[in-house]
């Protein structure tokens, strides 16, 4: 037997169906096999005699898979034609694949391919896999749509718990009040997680690309956070690189989210010492190109993370499980969330050991500035400018005297104890050099801010200095803001951020330009005296202040009383002229840009009644003073302004009740 020949019998005897075909495409030979395979095929032959396999296949298959039989049977060798479906009496249809090799007498032997099995495992895969991605679409959707139903009930929750708090509660309602807007905060929270993974599955997390300060964005976000890092007991520092614009395009929203995220973690999972955020410029490639680009990171002095955590932390759903962590809560999404986020922003995202103990967490992204960039703040506090930082965290100097460099400063001198403040503030006394500006953190150990800033009020010889107590975010309340009033000139919040830092010397540089909050900021000028102490008898002054500024308000009011005199407070113009019908009273107090009606007109009013007191306008504006008087307004007390000031202009009025103020 010839080699063909014994392919021919091996074939014979095993399942693999094959046919052979002379050149007409008649078949001359064929093995049990392809005999029930093509079942159909041989049926027709034999009512057929004169047909072929060509034939068959055109009575078979539908009129545009025809061509598909003429391809098999020009193929030359080694070649598989496309997937027949062919009907098959015994098996039902069968997916064949033909594997056809031509003599070159013109005979064909073809191998047939059962491919039914694979075919509809083929097609069940496909349908589960419609199914999956239609359930998941419709999941996603729901998720979105519930969420956001939710936000809303929710905000009026927490929106409420607020207004609550601020009623008259004792104790244990103040306590169920705050668990509840915990509470509140944290299922926002859980529901804006749910809707930004939603959104992101879905592909509809939109990116919008916009100017937008950075420094503002940074600083803004970190404090978010500083409140329950403070309650913690952490130190929070922002340490940016000065190279970095001010304004950048991108989306500052999911830029923020990202670093929210990483800094919630970061004092989430830390529990003493530190959380630095830094950022700086750098480069990175992109599309084989090196490019500007920002550097996020995220520093804690917290629990750290392992190598195989690392591995999975940006996954979806990924918590470290130690018990520590279940205390913590959390939904798991944040880090992916931030990871999609991220790549939607070209950037990358990851996480490495802090060498200290603890972990960083970094992005980075390309950096965007718009075209127009406005010009850079003016300070025209003199260079020479002598400044201490009272501080007892040593980074919280180093970012300090970046930013006082920055501005062109150049004398920045550190203290890290009130003790050693006050040896180096005699010192420079001494010196005929003594510091004109300076900040005191307010917590420090031994001798906190309040007490140095109490000793430096009272030793005449270092009260040229002008303070500035460095509060954490949200812990200065009223009582700490009336103490403010003596001791200090104003406070900045914790961490020291940039922008308020040169707010506060702009306003130094410009005292009555600005329109400044008095509780903000209390600009002392050259030469200014200490306040004077506090009338203690009553005064029996009657006073009528209409201001519609809340704060501003109370802070007259609380400043007019511990002078002694009765106030009686309104919210604008109108309210002051109702108020002088039913009752006398002895001078007015009129901020004069109020709603429904204003100083300016309530005073005309008030004189065409027949009101002759002296009124006061309480005015920011310089146009406001030189206007007042054109209006029938006696004086004005200028705002940003200290209790020195309104005795002043009590003494005026009224000096035999102030005895001994000068003028
Ligand atoms: P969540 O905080 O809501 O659980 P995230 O995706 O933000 O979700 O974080 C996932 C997990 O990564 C956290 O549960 C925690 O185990 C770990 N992790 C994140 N940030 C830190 C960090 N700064 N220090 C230690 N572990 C962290």
């Amino acid at each position: 037997m010839n080699f063909i020949g014994d392919i021919e019998s091996c074939l014979n005897t095993s399942g693999v169906p094959f046919i052979v075909f002379d050149k007409a495409s008649k078949i001359i030979h064929w093995n049990p096999a392809a005999h029930t395979m093509l079942n159909d095929f041989f049926e027709y032959i034999e009512k057929n005699p004169e047909g072929n396999f060509l034939t068959y296949l055109h009575t078979v298959l539908p009129p545009e898979k025809a061509s598909h039989a003429e391809f098999l049977f020009n193929l030359k060798i080694g070649s598989i034609a496309p997937v027949f479906v062919l009907p098959n009496k015994k098996m039902g249809q069968r997916y064949l694949k033909f594997l056809s090799v031509r003599k070159s007498t013109g005979t064909r032997f073809v191998i047939i391919d059962d491919v039914t099995r694979q075919r509809v495992q083929e097609r069940c895969l496909l349908d589960a896999k419609r199914d999956a991605e239609n359930a998941r679409s419709t999941s996603t959707m729901f998720l979105a749509n519930v969420s956001h139903e939710i936000r809303t009930p929710i905000q009026t929750i927490i929106g409420m718990m607020e207004l609550l708090s601020e009623t008259p509660l004792d104790k244990e309602q103040t306590e169920y009040a705050r668990q509840v807007r915990f509470s509140a905060d944290v299922l926002l929270a859980l529901v804006n997680d749910v809707l930004d993974f939603s959104k992101l599955s879905a592909g509809k997390m939109n990116i919008v690309s916009r100017k937008f300060n950075l420094i503002n964005c940074i600083e803004q976000t970190v404090d978010l956070v500083s409140l329950e890092a403070h309650r913690k007991g952490l130190e929070v520092i922002i340490d940016l690189d000065w190279n970095i614009p001010n304004i950048i395009l991108c989306d500052s929203n999911r830029l923020r989210q990202v670093l929210l995220n990483l800094v919630k973690n970061a004092v989430k999972f830390t529990e003493k010492g530190e959380v630095i955020v830094a950022v700086t410029q750098t480069t990175m490639t992109q599309n084989k190109k090196e490019i500007p680009a920002l550097l996020f990171e995220v520093i804690d002095s917290g629990i750290g993370i392992t190598e195989e955590q690392k591995e999975k932390l940006f996954s979806t759903f990924y918590q470290v499980s130690t018990p520590m962590q279940q205390k913590k809560g959390g939904t798991g999404l944040g880090l992916s969330i931030s990871k999609t986020i991220i790549s939607l922003l070209h950037g990358d995202i990851g996480v490495r050991n802090n060498a200290q103990g603890g972990s960083v967490f970094w992005f980075q992204i390309p950096l965007k500035e718009p075209e127009n960039i406005p010009a850079n703040h003016h300070i025209s506090l003199d260079p020479e400018t002598r400044f201490l930082i009272v501080d007892d965290a040593q980074r919280s100097y180093t970012v300090f005297e970046r930013i006082l460099t920055y501005a062109g400063f150049t004398h920045v001198a550190y203290a890290e104890s009130g003790e050693q403040a006050l040896k180096r503030m005699h010192e420079a006394a001494d010196d005929k050099a003594p510091f004109d500006i300076v900040f005191i953190d307010m917590i420090m150990p031994s001798m906190d801010g309040w007490r140095l800033g109490a000793e430096i009020h009272n030793t005449p010889s270092l009260q040229q200095s002008q303070l500035y107590l460095l509060i954490p975010e949200g812990s200065a309340g009223a009582d700490a803001k009336m103490k403010l009033l003596e001791w200090f000139n104003g406070y900045l919040y914790k961490p020291i951020k940039i922008m308020p830092v040169i707010h506060i010397l702009e306003d130094i540089s410009h005292p009555l330009l600005d329109v400044v909050e008095p509780l903000e900021l209390l600009p002392l000028e050259p030469g200014d005296q200490p306040a004077p102490p506090v009338a203690h008898n009553k005064s029996n002054i009657h006073v009528l202040l209409a201001e519609d500024h809340p704060v501003n308000r109370k802070l007259l009011e609380i400043m007019l009383e511990k002078s002694g005199c009765t106030v009686q407070s309104v919210e604008n113009g109108q309210e002051a002229v109702e108020a002088a019908a039913a009752a006398d009273f002895d001078i007015f107090f009129m901020d004069i840009q109020m709603p429904v009606l204003g100083g300016y007109e309530a005073t005309e009013i008030l004189r065409n009644n027949g009101v002759t007191v002296p009124i006061i306008a309480c005015t920011a504006g310089m146009q406001d003073m030189h206007h007042s008087s054109a209006h029938g307004m006696t004086d004005v007390l200028a705002k940003p302004f200290k209790r020195a000031d309104l005795m002043h202009v009590l003494n005026r009025y009224f000096p035999q009740h102030f005895e001994g103020l000068e003028e």
